[in-house]
């Protein structure tokens, strides 16, 4: 197609370039710089910057000129598409002092996609899309239509990705995977249910003798993530301290590979062949829409039911009128019957359940805000348990019950502990 830019060495300092005038003015909010920018970082490049651009040929290639000048590799986002507004191509050309031509590859693959019944302006449009900086190397879109561009800069490559992230994930994903041979600088274990300064007691002391190893914890709501990155150790005693540091934290740990709490729930739901339902109540399906979020849910997920008001508590799930009256909607109890309710009416292996207070209002001396009771219904009885995560945010309290429940289901495919923590 054109010319080869060939691979470099994944180490040195990249930036991102996100462009966007939706983006500047707030319109939007950037997801795929920090996902560019953690891709990146684990394959062993520095972050040093990202910046958000105006959909602007000159303001676009400013940035260009300055990034490319000092970066190993810059990676832009965004104003690949055929509208006029598009200009990424034309500021990245402009910037580097390259033209632009069109692909004659590109230009039939785009024929190929259904153009039939458009106007010729509008053909003359999406046809810009073949238009190739001189001596880039194109790289196919697996789905959309706008190719990525590799091109060589005064301090190494600017890779070129259209915005649409389920355009850029997998463009991004193949320019990665070039770098496969390389063995990995930085290994991250997910971990959830255990806070921050604990998870930072155990690691400690299994790194504090080894020079050119840094870890870092990341902490949300939903979940933390220790990061050890090769400053220096080599990859084996990466390897070596990582997976000591893995054994040590014990089950806290869901994943060293990137997946999910609900990928890893869902994948192994699907392959023990049981089936999962939700019932919930402050979530509001959250659990059910992060479980359903991973491709292939259906052949483990049957459904859910958000019941949200005590009528649905009992009409739908069964809760009894007595627990609702006595101990309220935020109980143990409530969980217990709402997750039993579930599985019953959705017919599956297991269902987890969530009732609480999200708040800011709603909370009282003996449920502040930030309490949620959570059921486990499983062949072989009910689980439950009450969390108070005091001080959060709304989202925050939901985020955290979504995670629980999720690692409820985890923790009971597993046959890991289901002590009350
Ligand atoms: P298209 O062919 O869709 O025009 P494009 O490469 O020109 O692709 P943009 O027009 O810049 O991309 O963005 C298209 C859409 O992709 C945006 O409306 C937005 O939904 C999403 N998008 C773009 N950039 C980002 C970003 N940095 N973070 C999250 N979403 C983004």
């Amino acid at each position: 197609m054109s010319e080869e830019c060939g691979l470099r060495e994944p180490a040195g300092k990249a930036a991102v370039i996100t462009v966007g005038t939706e983006l500047t003015e707030g319109l939007r909010t950037d997801t795929n710089g920090p996902y560019i920018a953690r891709q990146l970082s684990r394959i062993g490049f520095t972050i040093g910057e990202t910046v958000s651009v105006r959909d602007d040929a000159d303001e676009i290639a400013d940035v260009v000129r300055e990034l490319t000048r000092t970066n190993a590799l810059v990676v832009s986002t965004g104003g690949l598409g055929p509208t006029h507004d598009d200009v990424t191509r034309e500021g990245v050309a402009h910037a580097l002092g390259r033209g632009l031509h069109e692909d004659p590859g590109a230009r039939a693959l785009l024929e190929h996609l259904s153009m039939k019944g458009e106007s010729a302006s509008v053909r003359q449009d999406f046809m810009r899309q073949a238009l190739v900086i001189e001596g880039a190397e194109l790289i196919k879109p697996a789905t959309g239509t706008a190719p990525a561009q590799l091109v060589d800069t005064p301090a190494g490559q600017m890779l070129v990705l259209p915005g649409p992230p389920h355009e850029m994930q997998p463009l991004l994903e193949g320019f990665i995977a070039r770098y496969q041979s390389v063995q990995e600088t930085s290994i991250d274990l997910s971990v959830f249910g255990m806070n921050e300064t604990r998870v930072m007691h155990v690691v400690q002391p299994i790194i504090s003798d080894v020079d050119g190893i840094t870890f870092t914890v990341l902490a949300s709501a939903k979940e933390s993530h220790v990061i050890l990155a090769d400053s220096g150790c080599g990859h084996e005693t990466l390897a070596s301290r990582a997976q000591r540091v893995e054994e040590a934290l014990g089950d806290v740990v869901f994943s060293h590979s990137g997946e999910t709490l609900a990928e890893v729930v869902v994948h192994e739901a699907v392959r023990q062949g049981v089936t999962l339902a939700t019932a919930e109540s402050c979530t509001g399906g959250l659990v059910s829409g992060a479980i359903t979020s991973v491709p292939g849910s259906s052949d483990a997920h049957n459904g859910g039911i958000v019941s949200y008001a005590n009528s649905v508590k009992m009409g739908v799930l069964g809760v009894s009128p007595q627990v609702l009256a006595t101990v309220g909607a935020v109980s143990e109890e409530c969980a217990q019957q709402m997750a039993e309710g579930a599985r019953r009416a959705l017919g599956t292996t297991y269902a987890v359940s969530t009732t609480g207070i999200a708040g800011p209002g709603g909370g009282t001396p003996d449920k502040p805000v930030g309490t949620v009771c959570f059921g486990l219904a499983t062949p072989t009885g009910t689980r439950t348990y009450r969390k108070v995560w005091r001080g959060g945010a709304r989202a925050d309290v939901r985020a955290r019950a979504v995670s629980f429940a999720l690692d409820l289901l985890r923790r009971q495919l597993f046959g890991l502990s289901l002590e009350r923590r």
